[in-house]
């Protein structure tokens, strides 16, 4: 999701690398559990994030929309998120005692929070959000720790190549739909049954499968947005 604020406004102006410390651990979030709570739909979710809750949970991506997830736009593409309930919108996962029912399988947001990523030159970096976390104590982690994500370096190539994709595409959907044709609602179609309904094998690498569909997803693109020329 792009956003139109300046990193001054919502950060220290501070840009982080894997390795350098950064004032985020909230400890343990202790009794607070605010930032799984009305969060509406911006807890966007890549196919990462689908794929782990469909192993965790051993459900199919559309069982997990029948109550877990919803679907929503943005930038003209179609994305899941997790889906908000009951009158306070707490997130789906967020159990009684007010933890998460699937940390260990969270998604990438969520193991990001307070950090956001800042993208530039095919890859990111990542900025502390200074007005997002209720813990003002927050001690300084190291970037790698806190993200407590496996095999770092193939995510960090996945995270970058998923969102410049997803920009080439929201491109071709704002140029198909000022011509009015059909492409958007069939680019966006190809997108969700592509990377989050085509399920992925679980002997094999998740992130050599993804960076395959999408190497195949540009060319197959492209051959159909030649056609409408
Ligand atoms: S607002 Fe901060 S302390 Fe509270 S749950 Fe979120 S990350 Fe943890
Ligand atoms: S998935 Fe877990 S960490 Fe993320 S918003 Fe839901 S309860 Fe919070």
């Amino acid at each position: 999701m792009r956003r139109n604020v300046s990193l001054e406004e919502i950060s220290d102006g501070r840009l982080y690398d894997l390795n350098d410390m950064v004032k985020a651990d909230c400890g343990n979030c202790a009794g607070c559990s605010a930032c799984c709570q009305g969060m509406g739909d911006s807890i966007l979710l890549d196919p990462l994030d689908v794929y782990r809750l469909t192993l965790c949970l051993d459900r199919s991506f559309e069982s997990l929309l029948s109550d877990c997830l919803e679907l929503g736009v943005v930038d003209g593409i179609v994305l899941p998120h997790l889906k908000m309930t009951d009158k306070e919108e707490r997130c789906v996962f967020l159990n009684e005692e007010g933890r998460c029912s699937i940390h260990p399988h969270r998604p990438g947001i969520c193991r990001l929070f307070p950090l956001g990523r800042y993208y530039e030159n095919s890859s990111f970096r990542y900025f502390l959000q200074t007005g997002e976390c209720r813990n003002t104590n927050r001690t300084k982690v190291k970037v790698s720790k806190w993200i407590d994500t496996p095999q770092i370096r193939g995510n960090q190539k996945f995270i970058a190549d998923w969102h410049y994709f997803l920009k080439d595409m929201e491109d071709k959907v704002q140029e198909a739909a000022a011509r009015g044709d059909d492409l958007a609602k069939n680019l966006n179609l190809y997108l969700l049954n592509t990377f989050f309904v085509t399920p992925y094998e679980r002997e094999a690498s998740f992130y050599g499968q993804v960076a395959g569909r999408m190497s195949r997803a540009k060319q197959e693109i492209c051959n159909l947005t030649e056609d409408i020329h």
